[in-house]
C-alpha cells in the first residue's frame, strides 16, 4: 500500500482554530502518517497525473526526477482548496484557512498585530492592526474568527495594559443571510446574536468588492483599512483532479457511485476509487429531487473520514469477490466552538448553546481525531490551559528564519 501526499501528516482540520487560538499545539492538531501508518510506503511527494489507462500515478518528489508509480486501485483524495474569487488585492493581502501553515501564520499575525499596536504612536498604524476582517460564515470562518477574538481579548486584559479590548475591531463579511448553515436557522441567528453581544460586526448579504492595499471595500460601500484578511468563503475540489482522466461534474468534483466506485455515465471505472471533498458522492439517506436525483454529501470531515473506512472495506471486498456495499451515513448535524466556553450544536436534532455546545464540540472532536497518542496529548493540553492559561506569545520570526543569519553574514566583511 502506498500513500503519496506533500505533507507528512493528516491535517485534522476541525481542530485548526483551537490551534490558532493556542488552545491546543499545532502539533497534536495533525496525526504523523509515518507513526500511525506502519504498514503502509509513504511518499513524500505530489500527484501531478494520474493515467487511469495505462493505472500509473506521476509523483513528484521534493527533489529529483518525477516517478511513475503503477497500481492495481487506486483512491484518488486530495481534498479540497479555498474557493477564491477575482477579487482586486485579495491574492496580495488575503490568508485562507485551511491548511496548519495558514493556522499558525495568523495566530503569530494577530498576536505580532497587538504588538504593532501596543508599540506605535501613530493612531491610523494603530487602528488598521487591530482591524481584524473575514470574509465568509461557514464553520470555518465563523470558528476562526471567534475562536481569535477570544484569544486576542484574553491576551489584551492580560498582557497589553496599553490596549483595550474595545481598540479591536472585527468584521464578518457574509453574502448570504445568515450565517453557519450547518447548524440551521435557529442556531445560525443565535450565533449573529452572540457575536454581536462581543462587539463583532456581523455583516449579512454583503460582499467584499476589493482589497487592493488592504483597503477592505464592502459592498455595502463602507472603506477600511485592515492588515488582517482571512478569506474562508468556502472550498472547491483540489485542481489535482484536472491532471486525472476521471469523470468530473459541475461542481469539478469526481463522480462516484455511493460505493466510493468512480462512475462514467453507468460506466463503473474499475480500480479507481474517491471520498472527501473531491468527490462527488449521492447521499442514499437524503430525499431524490423531482427528477429522482439524489443530493450529494457535503465537503465535511464527518462524511470524508467515514467513506475513507467504506472505500478501504470495498476494495478488499473486490479484491477477494465479494459485494461492495455503498456507503451510507445521515449527517448527524454540526457543533462549532465560538471560543473557550462558548459554542452552538445541532446534532441529532438537539440544539446546544454556550457551555454544552462547546463541551460537545471539544468531546467529539477529541473523539474523532485518529489516534491515542494525538487524543492523549489534545487532552493534556486543554487541561494543562485550565490551569496554566493559554499561551499567547507570537512566534512571528518563524515565517522567516533565515531573516536574522542573512543580515549577519551580510554585515561580515568579506575576507581580505
Ligand atoms: C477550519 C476548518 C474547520 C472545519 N471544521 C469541520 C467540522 O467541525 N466538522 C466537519 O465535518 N468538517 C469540518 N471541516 C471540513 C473538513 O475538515 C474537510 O471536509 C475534510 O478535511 C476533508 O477531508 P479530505 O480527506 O477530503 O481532504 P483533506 O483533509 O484536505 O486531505 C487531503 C490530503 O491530500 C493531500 N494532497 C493534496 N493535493 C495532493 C497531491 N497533488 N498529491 C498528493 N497529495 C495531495 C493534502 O496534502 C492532504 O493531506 C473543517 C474545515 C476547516 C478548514
Amino acid at each position: 500500500m502506498i500513500i503519496v501526499d506533500p505533507q507528512p501528516h493528516m491535517t485534522y482540520q476541525p481542530f485548526l482554530p483551537e490551534a490558532a487560538a493556542g488552545n491546543i499545539s499545532p502539533r497534536h492538531a495533525v496525526v504523523p502518517l509515518r507513526r500511525e501508518l506502519k504498514r503502509c510506503k509513504i511518499v513524500a511527494g505530489e500527484v501531478t497525473k494520474v493515467a487511469h489507462t495505462a493505472k500509473t500515478a506521476t509523483v513528484q518528489p521534493y527533489v529529483g526526477p518525477a516517478l511513475e508509480i503503477e497500481y492495481d486501485h487506486i483512491i484518488v483524495a486530495p481534498g479540497s482548496v479555498s474557493r477564491t474569487l477575482p477579487i482586486p488585492g485579495l491574492r496580495e493581502n488575503g490568508v485562507g484557512f485551511k491548511t496548519i501553515g495558514e493556522a499558525i501564520y495568523l495566530r503569530n499575525h494577530v498576536l505580532e498585530r497587538l504588538d504593532v499596536a501596543a508599540s506605535t504612536t501613530d493612531p491610523a498604524v494603530r487602528s488598521r492592526a487591530l482591524t481584524f476582517v473575514f470574509i465568509g460564515g461557514g464553520y470555518a470562518g465563523i470558528e476562526a474568527l471567534a475562536e481569535m477574538e477570544d484569544m486576542v481579548r484574553d491576551a489584551i486584559n492580560r498582557y497589553y495594559p496599553e490596549l483595550t479590548p474595545k481598540d479591536t475591531r472585527w468584521v464578518l463579511i457574509e453574502a448570504a443571510k445568515r450565517i453557519l448553515p450547518e447548524v440551521g436557522p435557529e442556531m445560525g441567528a443565535y450565533t449573529v446574536t452572540q457575536l454581536t453581544k462581543r462587539g463583532i460586526d456581523v455583516r449579512l448579504d454583503t460582499r467584499l468588492e476589493s482589497c487592493v492595499d488592504g483597503v477592505v471595500k464592502a459592498s455595502d460601500g463602507d472603506e477600511f483599512p485592515s492588515d488582517t484578511i482571512v478569506w474562508t468563503a468556502g472550498v472547491k475540489p483540489s485542481p489535482m483532479i484536472e491532471a486525472t482522466d476521471f469523470p468530473r461534474s459541475q461542481r469539478g468534483a469526481i463522480t462516484c457511485l455511493p460505493t466510493l466506485q468512480v462512475v462514467d455515465g453507468d460506466r463503473i471505472v474499475e480500480g479507481a476509487w474517491s471520498a472527501g471533498d473531491c468527490a462527488s458522492v449521492p447521499d442514499i439517506t437524503g430525499t431524490p429531487d423531482v427528477n429522482g436525483q439524489l443530493p450529494f454529501c457535503s465537503p465535511s470531515a464527518q462524511h470524508a473520514v467515514r467513506q475513507a473506512k467504506r472505500a478501504a472495506d470495498n476494495i478488499r471486498n473486490v479484491i477477494r469477490g465479494r459485494e461492495v456495499r455503498p456507503y451510507r451515513h445521515k449527517h448527524v448535524g454540526s457543533v462549532a466552538s465560538l471560543g473557550l466556553h462558548k459554542g452552538v450544536a445541532h446534532v441529532y436534532g438537539v440544539k446546544l448553546r454556550g457551555w454544552p455546545a462547546w463541551m460537545m464540540h471539544r468531546t467529539y472532536h477529541m473523539s474523532r481525531i485518529p489516534s491515542t497518542n494525538r487524543k492523549v496529548r489534545v487532552i493534556a493540553d486543554w487541561t494543562l490551559a485550565l490551569f496554566l492559561r493559554r499561551e499567547v506569545v507570537p512566534l512571528g520570526s518563524l515565517h522567516t528564519p533565515r531573516e536574522a543569519f542573512d543580515e549577519a553574514a551580510a554585515s561580515t566583511p568579506p575576507r581580505s
